[in-house]
């Protein structure tokens, strides 16, 4: 299996197929609506539009900066594809968090987290589709100019959330990275013949697969959670035998798998 050098400049997303359903009447529309706004696609075009703008100059979105020295790593996008990040480290730590507010925000009986320092995530697609939400105290409606930290940073296309934001750190959400195959990828290498790999064999994660790179079936190591937050709150008990906390890693007590 072969993957494609890493572009070393910002290219526009493209549009990937998660899953066996019809998504395409919901991305025509969101191209449709690119196309009226008059924004474009287009590399070139994107980042002439928003030089002036400073908190795209920032961590962690770097736009317009230089990428010498960047491996590209890791690639994160959102459902329709107008919005992507790219990582050149691993997770610095993942964890599994069942409070409430994650429940809510994501739609989902938890979230899962994956830390990273700022200076190791830059915008890989146009700005165009970021949008903020800060809930911290306040709550700030979500913006396409940035609101006050920490906030929620997700696509105004599709909706997909794609980090929260702190001062030096950000979490970002490991379904919206590019390493899981769908199941249509895995049936066509299963078609050609191609050797599967996938969660129960050793899962190599190639280091030099930028843009989503390398497809495997499951987590990349890099990215398995090593404990649960806020356990107390859970919707269903989770026996996968990781550390499970009442509250917050190390400032609340450690809670049993079936304990309330
Ligand atoms: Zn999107
Ligand atoms: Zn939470």
């Amino acid at each position: 299996m072969s993957s494609s050098p890493t572009p070393d400049t910002a290219r526009p997303a493209t549009k990937r197929v998660r899953s066996d359903h019809d998504h395409s009447k919901a991305s025509t529309k969101a191209s449709e609506t690119t196309r009226e706004n008059g924004h474009s696609d287009h590399p070139d075009s994107k980042e002439s539009n928003h030089e002036d703008v400073d908190w795209l100059k920032e961590a962690p979105f770097f736009m317009g900066k230089s990428r010498e020295g960047w491996t590209t790593k890791w690639r994160e996008s959102c459902w329709c594809g107008k919005t992507a990040f790219v990582y050149d480290e691993d997770p610095l730590q993942v964890k599994i968090c069942h409070c409430e507010d994650c429940q809510r925000l994501h739609g989902a009986p938890f979230q899962q987290a994956a830390v990273f320092h700022k200076k190791n995530v830059r915008l890989d697609s146009g700005p165009e589709f970021i949008s903020f939400l800060s809930a911290h105290g306040e709550v700030h409606p979500i913006s396409s100019t940035p609101s006050p930290l920490p906030r929620k940073i997700s696509c105004k296309a599709c909706g997909s959330p794609l980090m929260d934001e702190g001062k030096n750190m950000i979490m970002a959400f490991p379904p919206c990275f590019e390493f899981a195959r769908t199941h249509k990828e895995v049936n066509k290498s299963r078609e050609k013949g191609e050797e599967i790999s996938g969660a129960g064999e050793g899962r190599k994660q190639s280091q030099e697969d930028g843009n989503g790179g390398e497809k495997k079936i499951g987590l990349p190591d890099a990215f398995k959670p090593s404990s649960h937050i806020f356990y107390e709150r859970r919707l269903f008990d989770i026996k996968d035998g990781l550390v499970k906390w009442r509250g917050h890693k190390e400032e609340s007590e450690k809670m049993g798998e079936e304990e309330k």
